[in-house]
């Protein structure tokens, strides 16, 4: 089976070691298209927080993460790979979420069913002695996950790299052009169109354009643009956390953190990322109410755009019924706590030809926290 892998950001890279290296590695030959480096400098890999921790919001983005965190967590290669900080992890939520039958307790379940006694739930007044937030509204309790923190996306996305096995694997340093159903790769930089068994874009933010230029189907998939602000201070004991209360969120960094809150920037162009000063204020604003006096916000600001899908989630998606031509993108702001199990997911849908990407079950082995 030969497999073009279009788009060298973490979850193109993992998919492509996933590909080389899980259980059908024999069959596979995959070519990897990793793109030109300008784009590279710009993705949403090199410009991620890298927060991750098992609770993920829905139950299936939970057992993702859940299972990704597990892998990282035991294999010390990976670690290294990634750079892991365990700084520990906080969820914070509005009063009422956690109700039984709900979103949020659905998650909570498959965490702790397969991280039995991983993350904790605790109240406000917890909230504000441990991790020092104030103001917080009537009735919010935290998911505290004490083995969690970030890691360094661009970091492992390099470590894969280097070590992909040469003879089932070749890495291409040309962008795609367009793709067709066939499925077949046309390069950016002309040629002849490269057909292959199965094509993957994992093109990230620049997946709807490429469907659009292309000629396909680009219906539900969108961008979004994300920012973020370096800052110095960081209060004591807290890790790294999302605010669901406020919007605010962040981790700490090596002399203070980095910190954010939501933009509703959508549908921006690659190219046409900025720093948009309004969403800065709005973060100014969080911080004043949320971590007084802890956290002082730096001069640099990071703007970044991940790719929306509308079920959120880093799945392998078909692009029209009966084609061998896939997404792997629509991380919507939240791969990396779910790109290990997500590739290994997609990578056994693609070898076993399960188009929904919904065949691998757990496949590490999982250990309590
Ligand atoms: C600012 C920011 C902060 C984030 N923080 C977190 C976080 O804390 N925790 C978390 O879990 N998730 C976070 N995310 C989300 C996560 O980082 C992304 O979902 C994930 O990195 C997406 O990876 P990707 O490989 O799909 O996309 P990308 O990293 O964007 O990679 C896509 C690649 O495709 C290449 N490409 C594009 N077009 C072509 C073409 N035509 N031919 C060849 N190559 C092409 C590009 O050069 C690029 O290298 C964050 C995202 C952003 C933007």
């Amino acid at each position: 089976m030969r497999v073009a892998v279009v788009g060298g950001g973490l979850l193109g890279t993992l998919l492509t070691w996933r590909l080389a290296t899980g259980p059908g590695r024999g069959q596979c030959r995959v070519e990897l298209w990793a793109g030109g480096h300008r784009e590279r400098d710009e993705d949403a890999t090199t410009r991620s927080g890298g927060m991750v921790r098992a609770y993920a919001g829905t139950a299936a983005d939970s057992l993702l993460a859940a299972r990704s965190l597990a892998e990282l967590r035991s294999s010390p290669t990976l670690r290294t790979w990634a750079g892991y900080r365990e700084t520990g992890s906080v969820v914070v939520q509005a009063a009422g979420t956690g109700t039984a039958g709900s979103g949020t307790a659905a998650a909570l379940a498959v965490v702790e069913d397969l991280l039995p006694g991983h993350a904790a739930c605790v109240e406000a007044p917890e909230l504000a002695r441990r991790f020092s937030f104030r103001d917080l509204p009537e009735g919010a309790w935290g998911i505290v996950e004490d083995h969690a923190g970030y890691l360094f996306p661009d970091r492992l996305r390099d470590a894969v790299l280097s070590h992909l096995p040469a003879d089932r694997v070749r890495v291409l340093h040309r962008g795609a052009g367009s793709v067709d159903p066939a499925p077949a790769v046309r390069p950016a930089d002309g040629g002849p169109a490269m057909g292959y068994d199965a094509v993957v874009l994992a093109t990230g933010p620049w997946t709807p354009a490429l469907l659009e230029r292309s000629g396909l189907d680009a219906a539900g998939y969108r961008t979004k643009q994300i920012q973020y602000t370096w800052c110095s201070g960081w209060p004591a004991g807290l890790g790294a956390f999302t605010d669901e209360t406020s919007g605010l969120y962040g981790r700490p960094a090596d002399g203070g953190g980095m910190i954010g809150v939501p933009t509703d920037l959508w549908d921006v162009a690659p190219s046409a990322a900025e720093v948009r000063d309004g969403v800065t204020d709005e973060l100014r604003m969080a911080v004043e109410r949320r971590l007084p006096g802890a956290v002082v916000l730096g001069l640099r600001t990071v703007p970044a755009l991940d790719c929306y899908y509308e079920h959120p989630g880093a799945v392998l998606r078909q692009v029209a019924r009966g084609s061998a031509l896939y997404t792997f993108a629509g991380g919507s702001g939240g791969a990396v706590k779910t790109a290990l199990a997500a590739s290994r997911d997609a990578a056994a849908a693609l070898l076993e030809g399960d188009p929904e990407g919904r065949s691998a079950g757990p496949a590490v082995q999982l250990t309590a926290a």
